[in-house]
């Protein structure tokens, strides 16, 4: 897999008229954030750009939306160029798949260690922290200004991919294009304040809710929540509220890996997971088709609750206790 470089991807940007951005469905602040500042700066550019979603934003991550976003899939006509941020494969995108490849030149732009270069220009740099990085890195290349809203942006992906600067992937270069950020006229308080205190009642009721049933396995080195529909009813909060939960799983002392099973539909469990410092939760993904990340990963199982639990279990324990003969070995 050979990358391109950010300055011929420039360039290709901005010899295209038309331009769609196509962050992951159910899109978390590093792939909106991304998507939507480097919309902001192609408009800047004067070039006819929008981010494409096919799904609802999350409530806290709406104030990113801007008059960025769009769901009508001939918002710019044909698009010249088409570009993927944050997503590791084309199933992030999967409604909008066949808008993503009408476009002349496909370029993709992301993170993740599991991508495949479906791009016909690919930028992919597993060392970054967050996509946000990638698109910051680009933004320089494209001499473009970073306004305040782009700085804002740009900031809510590092910050929400990094948990708040705590996690293993954070760097000097987060660090350094957070400080060139506030230059830029960052307000991160304001950012923080969206993202996170600014929950609805409903919420926090659903986090109580899920984290009630919490159930610890592998030795007490593993745990797992639940969120069903009937949870969602029973509290009046909506699937993407349950943001948060999978970390406080993580955050008990003792614990390695931590996974919340969402019911989205009948037989369809979206899972969530996450690693502390031992187990790689990226290859417990990959056996259910999905990615990600060694340390934040998911994918979907099309089984009833209780199977998918069953399933998960087997896999988290199949993983701790693979880490601990390799530690043995060592
Ligand atoms: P989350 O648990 O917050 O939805 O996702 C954590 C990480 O895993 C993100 O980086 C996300 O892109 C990745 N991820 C989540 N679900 C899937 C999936 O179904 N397929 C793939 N390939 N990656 C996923
Ligand atoms: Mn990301």
């Amino acid at each position: 897999m050979k990358n391109n470089t950010l300055a011929e991807i420039a360039a290709r940007l901005l010899s295209a008229e038309r331009i769609l951005l196509f962050p992951h469905v159910r899109a978390d602040g590093d792939a909106l954030g991304s998507a939507v500042s480097l919309c902001a700066a192609l408009r800047e550019k004067r070039r006819q750009a929008y981010v494409l979603l096919e799904d609802e934003i999350a409530e806290n991550l709406r104030f990113l939306m801007g008059d960025y976003c769009t769901t009508d899939c001939s918002a710019v006509g044909k698009p010249d160029v088409c570009v993927s941020v944050d997503c590791s494969d084309v199933d992030r995108f999967e409604k909008r798949r066949d808008v993503f490849f009408s476009a002349d030149c496909k370029i993709c732009i992301d993170h993740h260690v599991t991508t495949g270069s479906f791009g016909d220009m690919n930028y992919i740099d597993p060392e970054a922290a967050a996509t946000g990085e990638l698109i910051y890195e680009l933004l320089v290349q494209m001499s473009a200004e970073i306004t305040p809203f782009m700085a804002d942006a740009l900031y809510a992906a590092i910050e929400t991919d990094t948990g708040g600067f705590r996690y293993s992937n954070t760097t000097r270069r987060s660090h350094l294009i957070t400080a060139a950020l506030f230059d830029s006229g960052l307000d991160s308080c304001r950012v923080c304040n969206e993202i996170y205190d600014s929950m609805r009642g409903e919420q926090l009721t659903l986090h109580a809710e899920a984290l009630s049933g919490m159930r610890t396995f592998a030795g007490g080195q593993a745990n797992l929540a639940c969120v069903t529909r009937e949870m969602l009813q029973n509290t009046g909060a909506d699937m993407s509220e349950s943001e948060g939960i999978v970390e406080k799983l993580r955050s008990i002392r003792g614990i390695e890996i931590s996974v919340l099973l969402k019911e989205e539909d009948e037989n369809v469990i979206k899972v969530s997971m996450r690693a502390k410092s031992r187990g790689d939760v990226a290859v417990i993904s990959q056996k259910f088709g999905g990615g990600g990340h060694k340390k934040a990963a998911g994918c979907t199982i099309r089984l009833p609750m209780e199977e998918a639990c069953r399933q998960i279990i087997d896999a988290v324990e199949e993983e701790l206790e693979k880490e601990c003969s390799q530690c043995a070995k060592e």
